[in-house]
């Protein structure tokens, strides 16, 4: 194990991809196995130590950037175990996503999960339940874990399976009994979750949960994730995806509750979890059924034409989809997509349209280029960005674009809006260039984040609340939902030392 002091050792482990500024620790602990960060924890516990876990810290919230105390990264816990038949892999926290999927690729399988950002650790997207362009059809992170290893506070450890359901009681309570055999009384939340597609906001407290769940999203706050057992599914034979553009907003608005509409037919009512635990649904492949249908407006179209100057003049946005295919279905889908954008109005003469793995991998690109450049900017203007993550119900959605569009053209800010249309979930990230303009974002931030709860949504659909989120959070939920949330997490970290700031101010835990 390394352990590391010096500033230049631990200056990378101090920030992330939120730009949040001021973090800083003791001591930087690099464990090999879970008995080492076991060990790690509960002297930190014993001595009421802060303790800040690291995974990539490609997060957005700043939930990984300690103030005060240690850090544990878990970067060495690298091992990828893939059984085919079973079609599952064991897997350390610290395995990057890119390196799970060419491993899992390698071995003719699939792991749907992708937050586009490939340099992130399995054990971050298990914190964050991240999700992303694919949740669309698959759902996030946590649709696909089977089973987690948890060090607690205490340097207890927790072995989690879906294979040994765990779940609260009718009354909300939870008992949970440690690999030391201790045992844990755990009040779940009560709080509604809103009716939308996707939400990370607070601890998940769906249908009397099971403990495995309760973990999955908890941004490092009730235990250290070292190892993970994932599901995996069988890889799609082919693909037909495209970037298509539209001259008017309103048809675009047509088109995807159309292809929304389409690609759930084949689903229960019930929106959330889509995928049934343990079970891929059964989709006629020879019907219209999109992996993902994301959106790029005007502004980001015209940011992002600096890196791709292919994209064409005067265009109200854009759609980028992805449908499963096989060699006998491919025409009869491709078919299908093409009478739907016609039906819609879209501008197929220039739109790009591709079933070859290299102009695939290019679409791609053109996606993860928008959020890239626009952290690129907003680093060079030394300013953080201000970025939404909001989702609201399906039926307000066409009215919370809306206000997007009017509040931010009406600030006079640098701004462009992209995202996961399908799930009724887009990122309006406004780029201030200095103080002033930083100050109004922020401002507009607050304002849009009071009407999507207004509309029914939530305050965070992926990116989570970490430390700049924490008072929306609060905004959404309430006095008494973050004593439950703060009650929930004492009985794993009575101490309060693990992702101190992180989801609610530490007040609530004092
Ligand atoms: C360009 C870009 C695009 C992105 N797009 C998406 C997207 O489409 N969808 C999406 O969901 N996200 C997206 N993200 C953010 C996303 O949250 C991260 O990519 C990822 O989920 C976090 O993984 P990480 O290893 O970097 O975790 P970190 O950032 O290091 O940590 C995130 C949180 O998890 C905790 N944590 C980390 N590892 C562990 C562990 N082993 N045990 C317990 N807690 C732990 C940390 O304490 C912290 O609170 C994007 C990020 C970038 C930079």
């Amino acid at each position: 194990m390394q352990v590391k002091s010096k500033l230049d050792d631990i200056q990378n482990y101090l920030t992330d991809a939120s730009n949040m500024q001021g973090g800083h620790a003791e001591k930087l602990f690099i464990p090999e196995t879970t008995e080492e960060v076991a060990k790690i924890v509960a002297e930190a516990n014993a001595s009421k130590t802060p303790v800040t876990i690291s995974g990539a810290r490609t997060g957005t919230v700043g939930g990984a950037i300690p103030f005060g105390g240690i850090v544990i990264s878990l970067e060495k816990l690298n091992k990828i175990e893939i059984d085919r038949e079973a079609r599952t892999a064991t897997v350390g926290a610290g395995v990057i996503l890119g390196d799970l999927q060419k491993a899992v690729d390698a071995e003719g399988l699939f792991y749907p999960p992708d937050p586009t950002e490939w340099s992130c650790q399995i054990g971050g997207t298990v914190a964050t339940n991240a999700s992303g362009a694919r949740s669309f059809k698959y759902g996030a992170t946590r649709n696909f874990v089977q089973g987690l290893e948890i060090v607690l506070a205490d340097g207890d450890t927790l072995s989690l399976s879906r294979s040994r359901p765990n779940h609260a009681s009718n009354d909300g309570l939870m008992s949970l009994v440690t690999n030391s055999g201790k045992a844990i009384a755990v009040k779940i939340p009560t709080y509604e979750r809103p009716i939308v597609r996707k939400n990370v906001s607070g601890y998940f407290n769906e249908n009397l949960p099971e403990a495995i769940d309760v973990f999955i999203g908890s941004e490092g706050t009730l235990g250290v994730v070292t190892e993970i057992e994932l599901r995996l599914t069988i890889k799609p034979k082919g693909l037909f995806s495209g970037i298509v553009f539209f001259k008017d907003t309103q048809d675009i608005l047509s088109f995807v509750e159309e292809a929304r509409g389409l690609s759930f037919d084949a689903l229960s009512s019930d929106i959330q979890p889509r995928i049934p635990e343990g079970a891929m649904p059964f989709f006629d492949d020879w019907y219209l059924q999109a992996t993902l249908i994301e959106y790029f407006d005007d502004r980001a179209l015209a940011f992002i034409s600096e890196k791709f100057p292919e994209v064409p003049e005067g265009m109200a946005g854009a759609i980028f989809f992805e449908q499963e295919t096989a060699s006998e279905t491919e025409d009869a889908l491709l078919e299908q997509w093409n009478t739907l954008f016609e039906k819609h109005g879209a501008d197929l003469e220039r739109s790009w349209f591709t079933t070859n793995e290299q102009d695939l991998e290019k679409m791609r690109d053109f996606r993860h280029a928008l959020p890239v450049t626009v952290n690129e900017r907003i680093a060079k203007y030394k300013q953080r960005k201000v970025g939404t993550d909001m989702a609201v119900p399906d039926e307000n959605f066409p009215a919370f674009l809306r206000y997007y569009k009017e509040t931010l053209d009406a600030s006079g800010l640098d701004y462009v809006i992209f995202g996961h249309i399908g799930d009724c979930h887009l990122h309006a990230n406004m780029l201030p260039k200095d103080a002033a303009e930083a100050e109004k974002a922020r401002h507009i931030y607050g304002r849009c984040v009071a009407q999507a709860i207004m509309l029914g949504g939530t305050v965070s659909a992926e990116h989570g609340i970490g430390k700049l989120k924490r008072k929306y959070l609060a905004a959404m939920m309430g006095e008494r939902y973050l004593n439950e949330m703060a009650e929930l997490k004492r009985a794993f970290d009575p101490n309060a030392i693990l992702g101190r700031g992180n989801m609610i101010d530490e007040s609530y835990l004092d």
